[in-house]
């Protein structure tokens, strides 16, 4: 499993609404409105 960095639920990458690549790193997430937030400002969830 994998934490949704935005909102800390937690997401099976496979089922992930979006997944994004941050420096080098994969996050993945449980909606594409959290998505967005991370795309937005990463370092605010990090
Ligand atoms: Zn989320």
């Amino acid at each position: 499993m994998a934490t949704d960095p935005v909102c800390g639920m937690e997401v099976e990458p496979g089922t992930a609404a979006g997944e994004y690549e941050y420096e080098g790193e994969t996050y993945h997430f449980c909606a594409t409105a959290c998505r967005e937030r991370f795309v937005e400002n990463p370092e605010r969830f990090l």
